[in-house]
């Protein structure tokens, strides 16, 4: 399969090496990477881009969910390009701005104001940071395997029962601070909330588990997390960057549970860099600057305009029709594959919520970080390049997602792919 790969993009293998010598890695996202070297892309267009050797995939990465409405969009584009003659970034207040911040306040359940920033791991790091502030705690509770961007904080996780930095350079004594249990166990929470609620300012989850594996909660798991919050005294913090998709409330309004604060992000800056965070009005009015006192939060980049007119066409695009089309469209490829996995005795499974999708080398489902484990890596790294090799791209460990300029010719195409991809698996454990 790699030597197919490389036959397929010399060009790609070309930009690859001269990129290496002035970027580690030849890019600036870990993300990006996989083996043998990451394709470099030249443009797109609606559900597909080209790679500079003029290959065409069908996008089912989107920018890691971002890119909702494909690439290039015409409303978008045009938006963007009246906004760019209108001059783009003003130390002062625009209107754009105040029109998208209207925007999430109205459709998300949890957000009574807001305030912007450039990306998600700003919009946690502040969420975090503002419940700290208003509780006079340090504690966090987040998820093992939860990913939840790049700041310190965020980068704690639970090896073998002792949290840690997952990366070099984040002094071990971030980790004190910062407590992991299993999604979807409610009794690992109450334990450790009967421990340690006193010190714990606020419980972070992503209400679908995304970089984990697309693992969505069980019933009654986040209504469970809301009533232990209360009970224990401890705010409630829906990372929802990605999985504000799932409907035109995020997962809050899909599954019905109202957090203290939520992250955003990805969407909601229409293909810009983009972060948001908001909240309960008691909580988020630390950050007013007319008080004396009060949380300060900078970034020269915040709210800019091209990102508010392209946020605000993004949103506008993604009304409870598109999102029941990509509902529609998601479930027929999830349904799909799994015809394929059975047909071919492959053990894998594929989970689901709204337009997120991800296939696991599992025989069941995974419903914590813990369970992906299992997953047969070397598979996940196959089934990958398989697919690049028939035009699908996706995440190289397993996740899917779709944007609303696809249609079943694209799915049936991604099908296709899926099965013959899978048929090499098949052969595999034969
Ligand atoms: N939270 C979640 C749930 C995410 O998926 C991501 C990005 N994949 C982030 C936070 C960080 O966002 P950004 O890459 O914009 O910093």
């Amino acid at each position: 399969a790699e030597r197919e790969f490389s036959i397929r993009t010399p060009k790609s293998m070309e930009k690859y090496q001269a990129a290496r010598r002035v970027m580690p890695g030849g890019d600036t996202r870990s993300t990006v990477y996989f083996s043998p070297y990451p394709i470099t892309v030249s443009n797109g267009s609606g559900p597909e881009f080209q790679d500079i050797d003029g290959n065409h995939y069908l996008d089912f990465l989107n920018n890691y969910t971002a890119t909702i409405h494909g690439h290039a969009h015409s409303k978008v584009v045009e938006k963007v390009n009246q906004a760019l003659s209108s001059g783009t970034s003003y130390a002062s207040v625009i209107e754009e701005q105040i029109s998208l911040a209207e925007i999430l306040c109205a459709r998300v359940p949890g957000i009574e104001q807001i305030r912007f920033c450039n990306s998600g791991t700003e919009a946690t790091m502040f969420a975090i940071r503002v419940a700290r502030a208003f509780t006079n705690r340090a504690g966090i509770i987040k998820m093992e395997g939860g990913y939840h961007g790049t700041h310190e904080t965020a980068q704690i996780e639970l090896f073998n029962t002792q949290q840690a930095p997952v990366s070099m350079g984040i002094p071990v004594r971030v980790a004190q601070d910062v407590y992991a249990v299993p999604f979807n166990d409610l009794e690992a929470m109450e334990q450790l909330l009967i421990q340690r609620a006193k010190e714990i300012a606020a419980i972070l989850v992503e209400p679908v588990m995304g970089a984990a594996g697309v693992i969505p909660p069980l019933s009654g798991y986040l209504a469970g997390l809301r009533e232990l919050a209360n009970r224990y005294d401890v705010l409630l913090i829906f990372d929802e960057v990605q999985t504000l998709r799932l409907s035109t409330g995020g997962a809050q309004s899909k599954y019905h549970v109202t957090p203290d604060l939520t992250a955003l992000g990805k969407i909601i800056g229409g293909g810009f860099p983009v972060g948001a965070f908001g909240g309960r009005a008691d909580i988020m009015s630390l950050f007013d600057p007319a008080n004396l006192n009060h949380l300060s939060h900078g970034g020269t980049f915040n709210g800019n305009r091209i990102t508010m007119a392209a946020g605000i066409t993004s949103m506008e695009l993604l009304d409870q029709q598109a999102i029941d089309h990509l509902e529609t469209l998601a479930k027929k490829l999830q349904m799909q594959m799994q015809e394929a996995i059975h047909r071919l005795f492959v053990p894998a499974s594929v989970t689901r919520s709204g337009s997120l999708l991800n296939v696991h080398f599992t025989e069941q489902p995974p419903i914590n970080y813990a369970s992906t484990h299992r997953s047969r890596k070397d598979f996940t790294q196959l089934f990958h390049i398989e697919l690049l090799n028939r035009g699908i791209y996706t995440a190289p460990r397993g996740m899917w997602n779709l944007s609303t300029v696809m249609t079943d010719f694209h799915i049936d195409q991604a099908v296709k792919a899926f099965s013959d991809s899978m048929q090499v698996i098949a052969k595999c454990i034969e």
